[in-house]
């Protein structure tokens, strides 16, 4: 495993390399030099797919309501499925010896070590860390079981996964396991029938607000006393980051103490124009935000994603799922912050304190939690394709996002002065 974080650019005296307000490229890497202004580096374009981009990506064309017809026969039913997307179970679980090094409990990677130690896989697409780095993604093709388990842990920053396409179709590879986020799979979904493969089994992970590596070292800058020493970190549901170091001491910041006029910017556009946060178009989504603290959540969409699930349950610990709170109070004030400026000044101290404790005591919890959390970006996001890429909406966003907001339009229409549709 990487040992070190290396230092620091000079990135935390220039500041992000983006703002908000400036529509760029993710980064000024030469590689994605020539991408739409709508990259997320997903890495279709570094393999012999690229000339597919127009037809595959997520940001070109959102095809999520015809990929969900060929996945299920049907698109989402109104209740949960608006938000979480088609499933036919979800579960509160847990690995019953969990993996010290992974994010959670360690059950993405067990399902990829398990999938070829039963040799129903010949290999494993994943997300290990560059050389030297805790961080940095790099994208890995797992031969073994081994080779799976070493890349626990999230690398939260963009990730070309899907380049190694070129080492699949090299290696004859026929049946693959691939791991990562829902841009990613858009574009695999997008290009399966080309795969060639025999089997293709997608484990999904929720995603948000990725970013670049090097704004990923200027965002531990910001919210951490000691950035250098962060082992691995998580956003909580309980509204605070958890920061654990290396001595094992657990740093956390409550959401409301982020300093958001420094962080105005670090966001991706791409990021910022994805809406598929709980990763829809995979077999299985493995993540957390719907389950109770300490607790994985996860979503068995196809029937493969249930075989998948029950490769993993004798290993595993079932929970119970919660949903506490309501989670349309928060939304009108949420509403009314989005049409603030961005980097608007943050309430004084003492009152983010109070905020928080509310959060933590009277927040919505379980998939109440969820809901929201996902509901917010949507809105966050639609606003930022409007304000941003308005000629981008009607291929961009995709049908779910309209029937999901619903219960907000009027407020949205009164702050906004435009209709939600
Ligand atoms: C940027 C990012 C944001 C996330 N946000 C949320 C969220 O808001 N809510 C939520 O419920 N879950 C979120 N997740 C997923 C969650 O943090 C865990 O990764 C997931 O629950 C699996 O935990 P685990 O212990 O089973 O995984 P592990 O067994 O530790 O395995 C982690 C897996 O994640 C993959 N991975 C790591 N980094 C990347 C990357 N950059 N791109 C693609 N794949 C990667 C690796 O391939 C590895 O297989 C996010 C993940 C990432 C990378
Ligand atoms: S997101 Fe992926 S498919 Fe889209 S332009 Fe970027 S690399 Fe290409
Ligand atoms: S937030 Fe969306 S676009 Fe960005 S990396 Fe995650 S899934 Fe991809």
């Amino acid at each position: 495993m990487p040992t070190s974080f290396p230092p620091s650019t000079s990135i935390s005296e220039d500041g992000p390399s983006k703002g908000l307000d400036q529509i760029s490229l993710l980064s000024s890497d030469d590689r994605l030099k020539g991408r739409p202004r709508l990259c997320s580096d997903c890495g279709l374009c570094d393999s012999q797919f690229q000339p597919q981009m127009a037809q595959a990506c997520v940001f070109v064309r959102n095809q999520t309501e015809a990929i969900e017809q060929r996945l299920h026969g049907r698109n989402r039913q109104v209740g949960d499925e608006q938000q979480f997307g088609i499933f036919r179970a979800q579960y509160a679980a847990r690995m019953q010896r969990p993996n010290p090094k992974a994010q959670w409990s360690g059950m993405v990677t067990a399902l990829g070590a398990r999938l070829l130690e039963r040799g129903l896989v010949d290999a494993v697409m994943t997300t290990g860390a560059a050389s030297g780095t805790r961080f940095q993604a790099q994208p890995i093709l797992a031969r073994t079981p081994a080779e799976v388990l070493a890349t626990a842990g999230n690398k939260p920053s963009l990730s070309p996964t899907l380049g190694l396409l070129d080492q699949v179709r090299e290696q004859g590879i026929k049946r693959l396991a691939f791991i990562g986020t829902s841009c990613q799979v858009h574009a695999l979904r997008a290009i399966e029938a080309e795969l060639n493969l025999d089997r293709l089994d997608v484990i999904g992970i929720p995603c948000s607000d990725n970013v670049n590596y090097s704004d990923l070292t200027y965002f531990l800058e910001q919210v951490s006393r000691s950035p250098s020493t962060i082992v691995h970190y998580e956003f909580m549901q309980d509204f605070r980051l958890w920061m654990r170091h290396e001595n094992g001491k657990i740093e956390k910041l409550n959401f409301i103490d982020f300093p958001m006029d420094k962080l105005h910017g670090i966001f991706p556009s791409a990021c910022l124009s994805c809406f598929d946060y709980v990763n829809s178009l995979s077999d299985l989504t493995i993540g957390y935000m719907g389950a109770e603290l300490g607790w994985q959540w996860v979503l068995a969409r196809t029937e493969r994603g249930a075989e998948l699930f029950e490769l993993l349950r004798p290993n595993l610990e079932i929970g119970e799922l919660i949903s506490r709170g309501d989670r349309s109070k928060g939304m009108p004030h949420f509403i009314q912050r989005l049409a603030q400026p961005p980097g608007a000044k943050r309430p004084p101290y003492l009152v983010r304190q109070l905020v928080a404790l509310l959060q933590r005591r009277k927040g919505s919890q379980g998939l109440e939690f969820a809901r929201a959390v996902i509901e917010m970006k949507l809105l966050r996001n639609l606003n930022y394709v409007r304000s941003k890429f308005a000629r981008f909406e009607q291929r961009v966003v995709p049908y779910h996002v309209y029937d999901t907001l619903k219960p907000y339009a009027e407020q949205y229409q009164a702050v906004f002065e435009r209709p939600l549709n």
